[in-house]
């Protein structure tokens, strides 16, 4: 199990533990060959094993069926561009949720098919369409203009092709959002284009943002009201796919984020972060602090959360999971970040020590700061420290910052100050651990041509590089 007296500690100075795989925990008590794989591969590496993707599925899965809902998983593709997320969805059953043309294509090359696939894309090409209708992927159509294309194709081919309608909730307790249509106005836009015979709309869809169980029970009930009335106008619908944004937990302890954020806010010497950042916080207090940093600790996560959001009341003292089964429909998730949940780490090397102008002490790593990046304003989990026996000197014990490549004094890849108990060496390697769903490729930049980082899968035991690095 976690032999931690291999790796160096490095902490935040308000620590921030992240949770592990067995296999993370392996492979970063083997410094060799954490060394081999950033001397083979270029630093930074991105290490995946996807084996814990089925396990997390499967969560979700059980957690429905309990409720005697039929769950269809469609994994979010977007969250990780390696081809072994393609092939470890498929070989697990599940379903894939693409968001571009080149996803979608991959997919099928990988003989995913074409009835497993629902595709999102915020903009759809004409090419994105034609192909997808070939394969039979449902389309979820986002607008009125979406909707006479697939209609212009459709006439064209002859065919009717699969499509989901995405819902923009007109609840007025919810943001408003850019995607979507309300049931009103797909109601007009149907009645407008004459769709009977001609498209044939299987489900609703929606996709909100944040985390919020209650949230996702609002739009899943205004679903199943529209559902009905779809149904009485003839369509055959089938299925109410309720998107992504399944929570799940980067750290196990809830005391840590608490403790973070609590001296975040008595912070007056601006000593915890990079020159004092507030990562955005509003409310020290709340499970999220900050809305512009993910709740990297959260109270129910994955299988827990979906049976909050099924049991939810809906109808007259009725649940949302007794109404879904009542009208036959399956539920459908699309899951990114929460089911790619263990299945990756980012390992970057150490290539300087020194301190600012003013003192601040930086270490530099070989790495630019879109490696181990999301939309949050800060990855909020420490570093796992590796030192091989190929690394230098050690430097004296301090606490400072770990920068990187880019030529703007922002280059932050941790806004958090970390303590080096056992100081840095040239040659050290950090290891962000749990950086698989959207930190290693949602934002990666290759900016002053530095080349992207090698993408290293788990197969049979061996590390081989993923290909999607030879199709970039
Ligand atoms: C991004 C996205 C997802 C995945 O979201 P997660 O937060 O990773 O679960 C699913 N569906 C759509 C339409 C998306 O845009």
């Amino acid at each position: 199990m976690a032999d931690s007296t291999t790796t160096v500690s490095v902490t935040g100075v308000s620590p921030l533990t992240g949770r592990t795989e067995e296999w993370m925990e392996q492979l970063l008590a083997d410094p060799e060959q954490v060394a081999g794989l950033v001397s083979e591969h270029g630093s930074p590496v991105n290490v995946l094993d996807f084996a814990p993707l089925a396990r997390n599925a499967r969560e979700l899965i059980d957690a429905a069926a309990e409720a005697d809902v039929r769950l269809g998983v469609y994994v979010a593709r977007k969250a990780n561009k390696a081809l072994g997320l393609v092939r470890s969805a498929r070989d697990a059953g599940l379903g894939l949720d693409v968001a571009s043309h080149a996803e979608l294509r991959q997919c099928l090359e990988l003989d995913v098919p074409g009835s497993a696939i629902i595709v999102t894309a915020a903009v759809k090409s004409r090419p994105l369409l034609e192909e997808a209708m070939g394969a039979g992927a449902v389309i979820s159509l986002d607008n009125g203009d979406e909707l006479e294309d697939v209609l212009e194709l459709a006439r064209e081919r002859d065919e009717a092709p699969r499509v989901a309608l995405r819902l923009a909730s007109s609840d007025p307790d919810l943001r408003p959002t850019r995607f979507g249509l309300t049931a009103a106005a797909w109601d007009a836009a149907l009645a407008d284009a004459g769709v009977a015979g001609r498209l044939r709309i299987e489900g609703v869809h929606f996709h909100l943002d944040g985390y919020s169980a209650a949230d996702r029970a609002t739009v899943l009930r205004e679903a199943l009201a529209w559902v009905d009335r779809l149904r009485e106008g003839g369509h055959d619908i089938s299925f109410i796919d309720m998107g992504g944004g399944v929570p799940m937990r980067y750290l196990d302890d809830a005391a840590e984020w608490r403790a973070f954020w609590e001296r975040l806010e008595g912070d007056a010497a601006g000593s915890l972060t990079w020159r004092g950042d507030r990562l955005g916080m509003v409310d020290p207090g709340a499970d999220r602090p900050s809305p512009t940093v993910y709740p990297y600790w959260q109270r129910t996560v994955r299988g827990e959360w979906l049976r909050e959001v099924l049991q939810a009341p809906a109808g007259e003292r009725s649940t949302i999971a007794r109404e879904i089964s009542e009208r036959g429909l399956e539920l459908r998730c699309e899951p990114g970040r929460s089911v790619l949940d263990g299945c990756g780490l980012t390992l970057a090397e150490v290539v300087f020590r020194k301190a600012t102008s003013d003192g601040v002490p930086i270490v530099g790593l070989h790495m630019n700061r879109t490696q181990v990046r999301s939309t949050s304003t800060d990855f909020m989990v420490d570093p796992r420290w590796v030192r091989p026996a190929s690394a230098g000197e050690p430097s004296p014990a301090f606490e400072g910052f770990l920068v990187g490549a880019y030529c703007v004094e922002d280059e932050l890849i941790l806004r958090r100050k970390l303590r080096f108990a056992e100081g840095a060496a040239r040659g050290d390697i950090a290891a962000f651990v749990n950086t698989g769903g959207y930190l290693m490729h949602i934002l990666e930049s290759a900016s002053h041509q530095i080349p992207l980082a090698a993408t290293v899968v788990r197969e049979d035991g061996e590390w081989v590089r993923d290909g999607i690095d030879a199709l970039a």
